[in-house]
């Protein structure tokens, strides 16, 4: 189960580390392209406040302490270098519209991307992807790189009370309970677009009917699962990659 902390530190500290984390497994599966993306963790005490990855460095060099903590406003109050514009338009939008999510990923992964030119959104067609069965939504616009919050109030419009939105010509945007849900919803998205694309291109799928769709979303999709499925990937990138947590 995920931890319960003594202290607001603690869980700052378990927090950021979380995020570190996350950075590391983006890279690791390649979901870096230049200095877009971005994945935030709220604030424990401060809670229009989160923490994300300073703008222009490599995911695969972040360590807890190099995380920023950016206000409601968008100054950096922690931390000594620059915010990505974007990051703080969508996601103080996001955290701002829901209160439950602690976290919020976005990058420009590449199958992702390629599904997101579809303006379509994912079909049932595999039990992982029944983790988004009725819980995703898509955001059917583009207006150019998000600078503005009116922009990532729309995006946060968009996605509602789902777990993911996919932004047209742009990328997919998840948002979890946990630092860890957020980042697996991530993965286990972008796997998802990879596969629907691949079964597309090579005939027509059969759809899970929606009634199992649904109970396999409750399996497959709750907070629970969510958190779960990041432990393992998590332990492989400390264990890989100890410096992430300094
Ligand atoms: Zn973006």
């Amino acid at each position: 189960m995920p931890p319960t902390f003594s202290s607001v530190d603690e869980e700052r500290q378990y927090r950021k580390q979380r995020l570190a984390a996350g950075f590391r497994l983006f890279s690791k599966f390649g979901f870096d392209e230049g200095v877009a993306g971005h994945i935030t963790a709220r604030d424990p005490e401060l809670d229009d406040h989160f923490w994300v990855n300073p703008f222009g460095m490599h995911f695969g060099h972040i360590k807890a302490s190099d995380l920023i903590l950016v206000n409601h406003q968008g100054d950096v109050v922690q931390g000594d270098r620059p915010v990505n514009g974007a990051a703080f338009a969508i996601h103080s939008q996001v955290h701002a519209a829901r209160p439950d999510a602690v976290a919020a990923a976005h990058s420009h992964s590449t199958y992702g991307r390629a599904f997101s030119t579809l303006g379509k959104s994912l079909a049932p067609i595999t039990q992982d992807v029944c983790a988004f069965y009725d819980d995703h939504a898509v955001f059917d616009d583009y207006t150019g790189v998000v600078l503005d919050t009116e922009e990532g109030k729309r995006i946060a419009h968009a996605l509602g009370d789902n777990k993911a939105a996919i932004l047209r010509n742009h990328g997919l945007l998840t948002v979890g309970h946990t630092v860890d849900e957020a980042v697996w919803w991530f993965i286990t998205m972008e796997r998802s677009c990879q596969v629907q694309l691949l079964a597309d291109a090579a005939g027509s799928p059969v759809l899970i009917d929606p009634e199992m769709a649904k109970i396999t979303s409750g399996q497959v999709g709750s907070h629970f699962a969510g958190w779960f499925s990041f432990q393992p990937l998590y332990e492989r990138i400390v264990r890989e990659q100890p410096d992430l947590l300094e």
